[in-house]
């Protein structure tokens, strides 16, 4: 066990974990952030869409700041993985990988989520990612390919919609399959139809990176496209909210109520580990929620007055 008791723990440092930890310093309480470090913000080459930088900011350099303003005002960020986690009384006690253990009167689940990734080797998708040949947010970046070429590798509800989302920036979107064949009904491919969308059978293979176009081997050949965006859903990183009992959704999202609270007395979550647009912009505005449920919770049970 350890003597210190923090005010909150958050798991995980992306947006939302961060700004909650701002959020918690300048609230006068102890905070400490575990992260794994392994943020979906940093892999964003530029964010064109978040507000306030008008020539866009890469995911990395965002992080860094808002890293540097939490610990500017007290916040303790440390590198490791939550492992486990329990609930005793009023006090939460967690353990990392690494097998340190953490005490907290609150906790604050700000893990993310994982893109489910299309076929290809690893060392080629970060570099394509990088380059923004493949995309995982049409919400994000979609702009930049307007009029160009571009493929979503998925099927099913998933792959439709992000298909005919694209619509609205290229008339040549093309549906591939991730396996063999597509899992469509009558009325998704109707709807593919009437936009345009071109529908082809996989299994999708990303398989070579160019200067400005990325090549998907398919059951039609290979095809090139100015960009790819994988619509296979993700794994939500909600296990360790499951460990205390917390009510989730079919999919795996953190259920909370409008101040951000979990269904456990003293658990609260943000950011896309809970049902939301994922984005950044929406992972801060929940953590700023959270962040201040926490500090009036704990003000209620004992009084944080100077
Ligand atoms: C390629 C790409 C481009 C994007 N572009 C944009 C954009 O331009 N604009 C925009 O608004 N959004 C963009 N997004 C989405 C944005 O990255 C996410 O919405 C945002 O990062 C969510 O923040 P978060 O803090 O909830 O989760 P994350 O940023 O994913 O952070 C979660 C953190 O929790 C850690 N963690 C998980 N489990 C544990 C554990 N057990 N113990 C300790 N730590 C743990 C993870 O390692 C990670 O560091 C993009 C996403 C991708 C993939």
């Amino acid at each position: 066990m350890t003597d210190v008791i923090y005010d909150c723990v958050v798991i995980g440092g992306g947006p939302a974990g961060l700004t909650a930890a701002i959020y918690l310093a300048r609230y006068h309480l102890d905070v400490i952030v575990i992260d794994k470090g392994e943020s979906r913000a940093a892999t964003i080459p530029l964010s064109r869409n978040h507000a306030g930088f008008p020539d866009g900011i890469s995911g990395l350099d965002l992080l860094c700041r808002m890293r540097a303003q939490a610990e500017k005002y007290g916040a303790t960020l440390r590198q490791g993985s939550v492992v486990t986690i329990a609930k005793d009384g009023n006090v939460f006690s967690l353990r990392t990988a690494a097998g340190e253990n953490v005490a907290a009167r609150t906790v604050l689940i700000a893990t993310g989520v994982f893109n489910r990734r299309p076929a290809m080797p690893e060392a080629m998708h970060h570099e394509a990612v990088a380059r923004s040949l493949l995309r995982y947010c049409p919400i994000c970046d979609a702009y930049e390919i307007t009029d160009q070429r571009v493929a979503v590798i998925g099927t099913g509800n998933g792959g439709v919609n992000e298909a005919v989302f694209l619509r609205s920036f290229t008339e040549d979107v093309t549906l591939i399959s991730p396996a063999l064949e597509h899992e469509l009904t009558a009325k998704h491919i109707a709807r593919l139809k009437k936009y345009g969308i071109a529908i082809v059978n996989g299994p999708a293979e990303c398989i070579d990176l160019h200067e400005k176009a990325i090549s998907v081997r398919t059951s039609n050949g290979t095809m090139a496209f100015a960009a790819v965006y994988p619509a296979l859903g993700s794994d939500i990183h909600s296990e360790l909210a499951a460990l205390l009992g917390a009510k989730r959704t079919d999919e795996g999202c953190v259920i909370v109520d409008c101040h951000q609270r979990a269904s456990v007395k003293g658990l609260y979550a943000a950011g896309d580990v809970v049902l939301g647009l994922d984005q950044m912009s929406h992972a801060m505005g929940q953590a700023g929620v959270a962040a201040t449920t926490i500090r009036n919770d704990l003000c209620d049970q004992a009084a944080l007055l100077r």
